[in-house]
């Protein structure tokens, strides 16, 4: 599971619940989420690298083993995915082009 999946959790849970945990302690424990998230890979480092990491995706190399905090990134980081799927589309588009 990861953290965006985490977090979607426990604000629904926090929804359903919301007397059960102080709203001060669940911001307090998003904003802990949020931080490790950033540092893990920020979206900076990211971006640097989707183009590199989709090229290696279209040359049918396992990306994923070869960047996994990229792998990681975009499996939580909503913006960097959808940066990632627009640029597999027009790389994939192309490359079937030239083929
Ligand atoms: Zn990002």
């Amino acid at each position: 599971m990861n953290i965006r999946a985490i977090i979607q959790k426990i604000k629904s849970s926090f929804n359903h619940h919301g007397k059960e945990l102080p709203n001060e302690a669940m911001l307090g424990f998003l904003r802990v989420l949020e931080s490790v998230r950033e540092e893990d890979a920020p979206c900076d480092e990211v971006y640097a690298r989707i183009d590199e990491y989709v090229e290696m995706e279209i040359d049918k190399k396992d990306a994923a083993q070869l960047m996994p905090l990229v792998r990681e990134h975009l499996d939580m980081c909503s913006e960097c995915c959808e940066e990632y799927e627009a640029l597999l589309d027009i790389l994939e588009k192309t490359s079937k082009q030239e083929k």
